[in-house]
């Protein structure tokens, strides 16, 4: 049996763990050769592990994505190694300090939108380039529940993911007639590295998202990385320029 990605290259960003390493073994699964690239080498080869020892075909590459030569070094790198890239999985991102925006350091202000926003486009500028000169790819960015609804206390991340969307949007329609899609996916709550760190931070948070989702519990990965794998698969031919919450309800209230 083939599957939704069969023989496709797969670059993902943010690889190494949580919804880049679910969504990087997902992709593979289906058939894809994956490119799983972060900031953590070693969490990178790791996920390559996982998809190697299932049988799949994965390469591990560093990359900071809020370093513009780094990503065009990390597409060529992609292309040299497989030849493409077919599937774009731009999903690497922190979640910021929490304080009201009167209140927000600046300095972190700028490592979120630098990581969250400029990092997704720069990801999308090469991987665009590289897309129209192969004729055609699908691209899917990793916005959040806070890329379509505020969030009190996250200044610097709503604005870098309402960001996302909205360059989302824009891409979509600026290449719907070369061949290529652009879409994001909107998480709600997840169990990841990311909210457990914030829970350290901050004891009671995780508990406090869960509450706050109406299925009363976060996200396993693999729950958003299916919705990436339909994204980048045939099955959404007819998709782009859509946010797609995958959020258990969250958005719904
Ligand atoms: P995670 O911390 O497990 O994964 C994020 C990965 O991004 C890490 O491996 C980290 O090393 C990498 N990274 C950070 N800065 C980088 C950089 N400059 N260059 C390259 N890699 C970098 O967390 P996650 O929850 O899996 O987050 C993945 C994405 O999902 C993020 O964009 C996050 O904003 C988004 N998201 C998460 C949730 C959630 O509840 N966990 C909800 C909505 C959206």
């Amino acid at each position: 049996m083939t599957g939704q990605c069969q023989d496709k290259i797969a670059l993902v960003t943010g690889g190494a763990s949580g919804i880049g390493r679910a969504s990087a073994i997902a992709l593979a699964n289906e058939g894809a050769r994956v490119m799983v690239a972060d900031l953590a080498l070693e969490g990178c080869q790791e996920t390559v592990d996982m998809i190697t020892a299932a049988g799949g075909e994965a390469a591990a590459q560093t990359c900071d994505v809020a370093n513009e030569s780094a990503v065009e070094a990390l597409v060529a790198h992609t292309v040299k190694t497989y030849g493409r890239v077919d599937l774009a999985f731009n999903n690497a991102g922190v979640g910021g300090t929490m304080a009201k925006t009167h209140e927000y350091p600046s300095d972190n202000w700028d490592q979120v939108l630098a990581i969250n926003l400029t990092g997704v486009w720069y990801c999308m500028k090469y991987e665009l380039r590289q897309m129209l000169a192969q004729g055609g790819g699908a691209i899917v960015n990793t916005a959040s529940v806070a890329g379509l609804i505020a969030m009190s206390g996250a200044p610097a991340y709503v604005a870098a993911k309402h960001g996302v969307v909205g360059l989302t949007k824009s891409a979509a329609l600026e290449y719907a007639k070369s061949n290529i899609r652009v879409n994001a996916v909107c998480p709600g709550g997840v169990l990841t590295n990311m909210t457990e760190t914030a829970d350290k931070e901050m004891p009671g948070f995780l508990d406090k998202l869960a509450k706050h989702e109406p299925m009363g519990r976060l996200a396993d990965p693999k729950e958003i990385a299916s919705a990436v794998v339909w994204l980048c698969s045939e099955g959404a031919s007819f998709m782009t320029g859509h946010a797609l919450a995958v959020d258990g309800g969250f958005v719904a209230r």
